[in-house]
């Protein structure tokens, strides 16, 4: 078929709309990110990695085996890394959480002080021990746990206070530890987000009573699925947790399994194919990190000359692992005068997202907003929360301010190849700012 002069003139026009680089791309413009997914997919696996898994297949695949097997070697070098005595693998981040907790005695009636911003599991895992979580506002500048948020919510009922590394980003641990030690409570770190994070010369991991880490596949150190690894310096805790993972039962190096249980137990191995893929990453861990390091810094360096976005924060003497990088934006400081900064954010996100950039929200809603912790829909009866008495809790106006006015990126940048596709999305951020108009437009029409 031959095509008219009629027919072919809108077509050329059309491209050459696509062609004008300054036009956004929402409205037909090219794309300010050429292929959004260059060099930015995570985990990378190498041939290092399958050759790990594949010889893992030949060792012993009983994951209950003492000696040198992938899993206690993971253990021992993340010990080694956290400058923790002890280290003990599980079958996720999430039951690593509670199973510190279980080991420092935190049960029903008691109250765990968790941040009211985090991942589901952070307020879950003291439900699962049937103690009830309390959630404390957060700081605005680094999105941690408050301090003085947590001393206001601390009961005679509270038994440890669970601060999350967010983002990789240290909670406030000097502060966090002299409360703990002032009210007699533990502090059990959940560092799922902070593979490599430091404080003050020290590893995550290492800051509190007992700490949880996640390797699940999008973290910083991942497994090819699902697991966590527990940290603490206290032998009989440790032990605890060793045994808890394993049908309460203790595993004698040379030795028979005797089946026999001493304490309330759970299965929360992990398997020696996940900890030889972990192992094998373990191996560049500290090279990735360090590239990561020079392409966000120099991404986020960018957007911090934008009028009105502010970029994450680093917490003085600590080094962030920058697992979610969080941008929050500022109507009034870009110039947009009766925008709504949900309603500038929404704008963003959808200009952002048409450019290449992936934008997305980290967390719709606080965690006590939440429906499990709203309709307190436990293990039946009202439980755990009928066996603490109930009391006003304050609100978290921060973390809502937090979630209402900014966006995050998330594994995209975790690839320590991802440098050159940060610098488009840096672009792409500098040309949407260039239309602050059509920014204020959307905005303004949907709210
Ligand atoms: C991922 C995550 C967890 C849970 O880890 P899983 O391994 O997925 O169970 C807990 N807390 C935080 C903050 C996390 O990001």
């Amino acid at each position: 078929m031959t095509t008219t002069g009629d027919q072919a003139r809108p077509r050329q026009a059309r491209q050459d709309l696509a062609a004008d680089p300054g036009r956004l791309a929402i409205f037909g413009g090219q794309r300010a990110v050429a292929d959004p997914k260059l060099g930015t997919t995570w985990p990378v696996i190498t041939d290092d990695d399958r050759a790990a898994v594949l010889a893992a297949l030949d060792g012993p695949l009983v994951s209950d085996s003492d000696g040198d097997t992938p899993v206690s070697e993971l253990e021992r070098r993340w010990a080694q890394r956290c400058g923790t005595g002890h280290c003990v693998a599980t079958s996720n981040g999430t039951i690593a959480l509670a199973l510190c907790l279980a080991a420092l005695g935190v049960g029903p009636g008691d109250e765990v002080i968790v941040p009211a911003l985090s991942f589901i599991a952070t307020g879950l895992a003291p439900v699962h021990q049937m103690a009830v979580p309390v959630f404390a506002d957060i700081d605005p500048v680094y999105f941690t746990i408050d301090p003085a948020a947590i001393e206001a919510a601390i009961t005679p009922r509270t038994a440890a206070i669970m601060p999350v590394h967010l983002h990789g980003q240290v909670a406030d641990m000097a502060a966090i530890a002299k409360i703990a030690s002032r009210h007699g409570l533990a502090v059990v770190e959940d560092a799922a987000q902070a593979q490599g994070a430091r404080y003050r010369g020290r590893e995550a991991g290492s800051l509190g009573d007992m700490a949880a880490f996640s390797l699940q596949v999008t973290k910083n150190l991942p497994t090819c699925g699902e697991g966590g690894l527990i940290t603490t310096d206290d032998p009989r805790l440790a032990e605890y947790a060793r045994m808890g993972r394993q049908f309460g039962e203790v595993i004698e190096p040379g030795k028979d399994r005797a089946y026999i249980s001493y304490q309330l137990g759970w299965n929360a191995k992990f398997s020696a194919v996940q900890a030889a893929f972990t192992l094998s990453q373990l191996d560049r861990f500290d090279a990735d990190a360090s590239a990561r390091h020079e392409s966000v810094t120099a991404f986020l360096d960018r957007l911090s000359a934008l009028p009105g976005v502010r970029v994450p924060a680093v917490r003085q003497d600590t080094v962030h692992a920058w697992h979610i990088l969080r941008l929050r934006f500022d109507p009034a400081a870009a110039g947009l005068t009766g925008v709504s900064p949900a309603a500038m954010r929404d704008a963003l996100r959808r200009l952002l997202r048409a450019e290449g950039v992936p934008m997305s929200r980290y967390q719709l809603m606080p965690l006590p907003d939440q429906q499990v912790f709203t309709e307190r829909t436990g293990f039946g009866g009202g439980y755990p929360w009928a066996a603490a008495a109930p009391e006003p809790r304050p609100d978290c106006p921060v973390a809502r301010a937090v979630l209402a006015d900014s966006l995050t990126l998330q594994k995209r940048h975790l690839n320590p190849a991802a440098r050159d596709t940060l610098a488009q999305y840096a672009a792409a951020f500098e040309k949407v700012w260039r239309h602050l108009d059509t920014v204020a437009m959307l905005a303004r029409a949907k709210q």
